[in-house]
């Protein structure tokens, strides 16, 4: 079955078109097998959560927007299962907020870090860092710290979406501002983030995007301001609040 051949009006019709850009992503050398295994993990989180932005996590959105506008050297770092699931989202995003795109893998290799790079480059994106990997981020074993010096290495603001816990914790040890998109609120990379956003990265990057369309041209303060109100612990319980308390029978039915 094709993307287009997925019934539109199936009642699952959003999880069916995420799984099935995983699988071909997988088989375009894109995504890794153990992206499948993360994909299952966040759809039963998503499932829990009802398949939906919890308005804690539009509020994370919102900050998000406001942290990558008011960054100097913003940076997205892209991973196997954002390439295959929002390749177009992520860079209008990176067009939005003017932040540059970075190949990141937790296992690296020269021809899945070219592959990404040249479908990001068939999805518009003008610029694509990570292939020369000439820094590191410290503490972590060589390989999967990797970084370009220019990109990640020098950047004040970066988006980790669906990131290893080690790397996450990792990364947000530098000092940078550390904005994760992970479905599961007690991971480790959530529980490591200035602004954690639980939501499902195919609703959370385009809304990131709105956000941003949004405040273009809104003062440093007033970004700032919306940044510094944002409680990352909040919305981590309200994300664990939603699943705990969610109406299973109602999730289910849909
Ligand atoms: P940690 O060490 O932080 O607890 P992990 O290393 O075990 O996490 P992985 O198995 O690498 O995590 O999976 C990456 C994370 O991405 C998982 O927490 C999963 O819920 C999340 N995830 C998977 N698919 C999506 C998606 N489409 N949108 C958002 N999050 C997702």
């Amino acid at each position: 079955m094709t993307e287009t051949e997925v019934p539109e009006d199936h009642p699952r019709y959003a999880s069916l078109v995420t799984r099935h850009r995983i699988e071909t992503g997988v088989d375009r050398g894109i995504t890794s097998r153990q992206g499948l295994i993360a994909q299952g993990r966040g759809e039963a989180f998503d499932y829990l959560l009802g398949e939906r932005t919890l308005p804690s996590a539009d509020a994370a959105e919102r900050a998000a927007a406001a942290a990558l506008l008011d960054a100097t050297d913003p940076v997205l770092s892209v991973n196997g299962n954002v390439a295959a699931l929002v390749p177009t989202a992520i860079v209008e995003l990176a067009d939005a907020v003017d932040a540059a795109l970075e190949v990141n893998l937790f296992n690296r290799t020269d021809e899945r870090m070219h592959a990404i790079a040249d479908h990001l480059r068939e999805h518009g994106a003008a610029e694509v860092k990570g292939l020369t990997g000439d820094d590191e981020i410290p503490g972590l074993s060589h390989a999967r710290g990797t970084v370009d010096a220019d990109g990640i290495g020098a950047a004040d603001v970066v988006v980790v979406p669906l990131e290893d816990g080690d790397r996450a914790e990792a990364l947000a040890a530098t000092g940078k501002t550390e904005i994760v998109v992970d479905l599961n609120p007690g991971s480790r990379s959530a529980r490591a983030a200035a602004i954690p956003i639980v939501d499902n990265v195919v609703r959370a990057v385009p809304n990131v995007t709105n956000h941003a369309r949004e405040l273009a041209g809104a003062e440093s303060s007033t970004l700032a301001a919306l940044v510094d109100e944002f409680d990352p612990d909040a919305a981590l319980d309200a994300a664990e609040a939603a699943i705990r308390g969610g109406d299973f029978e109602r999730a289910t039915s849909e």
